[in-house]
C-alpha cells in the first residue's frame, strides 16, 4: 500500500491492485476537500451535520482527480450490520440507481460489471476492498466491530465466489486504515462476542489494567482472510491508526462523534 498526491488530495492505493490494471481504486484520507471544521476537509457523508453543498463540491473533486462520474457512486447507509448489494447487472440508469442505494441498510457491495464506483465511508471502521483478478470482480466491504465479529469480509468473499466463481488463489484483498489496537478500548460486551466467536481470541486483544481491553479490527479481518485460504502475499495493508493520525483521517473516537467521512473507493475499468 502507497500514499499518493493528486492536487492537495492525499489517498492510498495497492500496488497489486494497481498492477493489475483491472481497477481505479483509492482509499482518500481526509486532505483534499473544501469542507470546514470539524468536516476538515474532504467529507463525503451528508449525513453528519456537514453543508450539503460542500459535501457534493467535495465529490465533485474526486471526480476531476479519478475520472469517476460522482453522480454514479454507490454508496449505503451504512448500519453495521452484514448485508451484501449485489450488482450482477448494469442498471439501467446507473444515477438512479446511485438514489436509491444510499438508503439501502447494507454494509457492502459486488459487482463484476464495469464502469460502476462502488464505495465506503468510514472513520476508524475499517474499509476492505476485494478484487478477483481472474474473473474480473470487486467488493467493498465496511467492517467496524460489529462487522468484524460477524466476519463481513468472508460473507463477500462467499458471495463473489457464488454469483463469479472467485477463488482464494486470485482474489486480491486491500485494508485500509482503522481504529488501531493503541487507540480502540472496547467493553466487555465486544470481548464476550469474541470468545464466542473466535477461539484464538487474545491474538486480537491487548488486555489493559481494570478490566480494560484493546481490540484490533485489522488482525481480526485479517485472521478471516487467511482462514479461508486467501495468500498473505495477496493481501495489503496500510497499518495506519486513524485516531493517531487523526490530522489524516476523520476519528470518531478522537473527535467524540463529531467529524466526517473518508470515502474508500474502486470501479472496474
Ligand atoms: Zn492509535
Amino acid at each position: 500500500m502507497r500514499a499518493k498526491k493528486a492536487g492537495e488530495l492525499v489517498y492510498f492505493e495497492s500496488d497489486k491492485f494497481s498492477a493489475s490494471g483491472l481497477v481505479t481504486h483509492a482509499f482518500c484520507t481526509r486532505k483534499g476537500g473544501i469542507s470546514k471544521s470539524p468536516y476538515d476537509s474532504l467529507n463525503f457523508n451528508y449525513r453528519v451535520g456537514d453543508k450539503n453543498k460542500t459535501v457534493y463540491e467535495n465529490y465533485k473533486i474526486l471526480e476531476e482527480k479519478f475520472g469517476i462520474n460522482h453522480h454514479h457512486i454507490l454508496t449505503l447507509n451504512q448500519s453495521h450490520g452484514d448485508g451484501i448489494l449485489i450488482i450482477d447487472e448494469s442498471p439501467e440508469n446507473l444515477e438512479e440507481f446511485a438514489i436509491k442505494t444510499k438508503n439501502m441498510e447494507k454494509d457492502a457491495l459486488i459487482t463484476n460489471k464495469l464502469l460502476i464506483p462502488i464505495a465506503i465511508l468510514t472513520a476508524d471502521c475499517q474499509p476492505i476492498m476485494f478484487l478477483d483478478r481472474k474473473n474480473r470482480a470487486i467488493g467493498i466491504a465496511h467492517a467496524g466491530w460489529k462487522g468484524t465479529v460477524s466476519r463481513i469480509g468472508q460473507k463477500v468473499f462467499r458471495e463473489m465466489s457464488r454469483f463469479y466463481g472467485t477463488s482464494p488463489d486470485d482474489c486480491l484483498v486491500a485494508f485500509g486504515p482503522s481504529i488501531g489496537k493503541c487507540c480502540y478500548e472496547v467493553g466487555e460486551e465486544v470481548i464476550e462476542i469474541l470468545k464466542k466467536e473466535f477461539s484464538n481470541w487474545k491474538d486480537f486483544v491487548i488486555n489493559r489494567k481494570n478490566d480494560k481491553w484493546n481490540f484490533s479490527l485489522d488482525d481480526l479481518n485479517l485472521f478471516q482472510m487467511t482462514e479461508i485460504g486467501i495468500p498473505r502475499k495477496n493481501i495489503s495493508r496500510t497499518n495506519l491508526c486513524t485516531s493517531c493520525n487523526n490530522d489524516f483521517f476523520f476519528s470518531y473516537r478522537k473527535e467524540k462523534g463529531v467529524t466526517g467521512r473518508c470515502l474508500s473507493i474502486i470501479m472496474l475499468i
